[in-house]
């Protein structure tokens, strides 16, 4: 008999996010860390893309109603253990996920955003008035948020330029919007050194080591959705941080060359 591993005991996490045709970010490389870490993973497409390795050639979001219609759908028929945000494209995108967070009733704990704004090669992934509409409204109904240097300047309107600057801007973030839980991923750092505050503001850095690799597509998503995974399997926050980092690091390591630009991580390592 085929040991059933996975279903169904496992937990269903849901990746609301983007779909790269390369799975080096976005959905199906967030379902492959969801696997990696033995939950059954649900998606809903925010935004199909044109992308390989060598970068993001166009961006065509969903409509919002079919966005709505389908975390409606999946919501009445299964229990959501934890959600992962990505990608979102536009601002009707970012309200109907701001809805269903109200509406949800899983707890903001198990709700990870990552604030994804614009590609490595230089595409925004998110317009202004959505970018907007993350801090005002989606930002207050989730539990973690998990910038890089860049994402936590366009949240705060402050200039983040060094590690020294990391501590105090997340503090501003935390007093702004109270509960919430923050990663500052700090991969353009030498060393890229992770900064967690944690909503009752205790702070942390996690040492990170530069790996050198060309397979770092996707790295905010791969830490992103571990993180997620880590935190409804029970971890506290610093060791979900530190789990989270280790994955993506060893998934870094274990990567293969894949196109001919920036290629994807080995998501699924360990088989
Ligand atoms: N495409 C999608 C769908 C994404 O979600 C992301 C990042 O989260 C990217 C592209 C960009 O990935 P990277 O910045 O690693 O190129």
């Amino acid at each position: 008999m085929i040991q059933n591993s996975v279903l169904p005991q496992s937990p269903a996490l849901l990746t609301i996010a983007g779909f790269d045709p390369s799975s080096g970010a976005g959905i199906t490389a967030d379902l492959k860390v969801f696997a990696a870490h033995r939950a059954y993973g649900l998606a809903a497409i925010t935004a199909m893309t044109v992308q390989s390795t060598q970068g993001v050639r166009r961006v065509d979001p969903v409509s919002p109603e079919s966005l709505r219609q389908t975390l409606n759908c999946l919501a009445e028929d299964l229990p959501i253990s934890g959600i992962k945000i990505g990608m979102l494209a536009t601002a009707p995108v970012v309200g109907v996920v701001a809805d269903f967070l109200e509406n949800s009733g899983i707890p903001a704990a198990n709700v990870v955003l990552d604030p994804v704004l614009e590609s490595s090669s230089g595409r925004a992934l998110l317009s202004w008035d959505g970018i907007n509409l993350l801090k005002t409204r989606l930002l207050p109904l989730v539990g973690w948020v998990t910038p890089n240097l860049d994402e936590l300047q366009s949240l705060t309107d402050t200039q983040v330029e060094a590690r020294e600057d990391i501590p105090a801007v997340a503090a501003d973030l935390a007093a702004r919007i109270p509960g919430l839980n923050i990663v500052v991923t700090g991969g353009h750092l030498d060393p890229p050194d992770d900064f967690l505050r944690t909503s009752d503001g205790a702070t942390r850095w996690f040492p990170g080591q530069r790996i050198e690799t060309r397979s770092t597509h996707g790295t905010g998503c791969a830490f992103s959705s571990a993180l997620l995974a880590r935190l409804v399997a029970g971890d506290s926050a610093p060791q979900a941080v530190a789990a989270a980092k280790s994955y993506v690091a060893e998934a870094m390591q274990a990567a293969v060359p894949i196109g001919s630009g920036r290629g994807p991580l080995n998501h699924l390592y360990k088989l």
